[in-house]
């Protein structure tokens, strides 16, 4: 009886083991992609709606976190972390309209999720004024991190209505979704297939893969620098630079379209290198976003609110 019970056991290890070995294995990177970019088709679309091109980009920081570097990239160390900025963006036209991408969750939200998080009051509240007198509010995917500012904001009767989200965003039942029945009952979602021009030089690309409702947005300002925001489609650049996944057991917890990421990753790598002047912003990772501040291609804090 005692020698089957350490079998069992013994079974039941080499089954936690292998679990964790393939939870933290992470599924190739293809050759070549099945998702073809076209950045001549970009900046085409781009150029269609009338008016004139944006003429900033601006980036707010409103949290840190930290994350486990096992958990963000295939072969990340133990026991080192990455810090997983919180950034919402604002697009600028020179009429004074803006569009503001991605804004971010609320302090309870936050620290319900991400106990060890900073959250800064004063960038959140600079976000939710830029969101009042914004043309447009949109998101790279509907995780709440990404739109709970939109969702538990203050002033949700006068902004709800500039939402501009996709119906699958809107519909689809994705893990820690940031929406709810307020905003599927007020928002009209929007309907795209492929490429869409939502502004003159602001085009969304849909691309399921870390949620259902993923997206990434193009920027082409008037005075012709593009900008990539690709999303969590990668929490690190490394993700893309390698390029190389999140592992497999945090696709599995996300719930995640990992093969689609996979593809996506590889489209954006090769895009790296064919297409340099278009400048890849991962969301979370200040090593694409402080190198933009430095260079003055992206403005560091929001116009609007000011
Ligand atoms: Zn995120």
């Amino acid at each position: 009886m005692k020698r089957k019970l350490l079998i069992g056991l013994g079974v039941l290890l080499a089954l936690v083991v292998a679990a964790v070995l393939v939870g933290l294995s992470a599924r190739s990177i293809p050759e070549t992609s099945r998702f073809a970019i076209d950045v001549d088709a970009w900046r085409a679309l781009a150029d269609s709606p009338p008016g004139a091109r944006p003429i900033e980009l601006r980036v707010l920081q409103v949290a840190t976190n930290r994350v486990p570097q096992v958990a963000a990239i295939e072969g990340g160390a133990f026991g080192e972390h990455f810090d997983m900025r919180g950034y919402a963006f604002e697009i600028r036209w020179a009429d004074g309209r803006t569009v503001v991408v991605d804004p971010i969750n609320d302090a309870e939200s936050m620290g319900e999720t991400f106990p060890e998080a900073t959250w800064d009051a004063a960038a959140w509240d600079e976000m939710q004024q830029a969101m009042r007198v914004a043309d447009a509010i949109i998101v790279t995917h509907e995780h709440f991190d990404h739109m709970n500012g939109l969702t538990n904001s203050p002033h949700f009767d006068d902004v709800i209505d500039k939402a501009v989200l996709t119906r699958v965003q809107v519909e689809a039942d994705t893990y820690l979704t940031g929406v709810d029945a307020r905003i599927r009952g007020r928002v009209k979602p929007l309907d795209y297939t492929g490429i869409h021009a939502l502004r003159r030089g602001l085009v969304l690309i849909e691309a399921p893969s870390h949620t259902l409702g993923s997206q990434m947005i193009y920027v082409r300002l008037a005075d012709d620098s593009e900008f990539l925001m690709v999303g969590d489609i990668a929490w690190n650049l490394a993700n893309i630079a390698r390029p190389a996944t999140r592992p497999r057991a945090v696709e599995w917890a996300m719930g995640e379209l990992g093969d689609n990421t996979a593809h996506w990753l590889r489209a954006l790598h090769d895009l790296a290198r064919q297409h340099p002047e278009v400048h890849q912003i991962v969301a979370h990772d200040k090593e694409t976003v402080e190198p933009l501040i430095a260079k003055g291609l992206v403005g560091q804090g929001f116009a609007a609110a000011r």
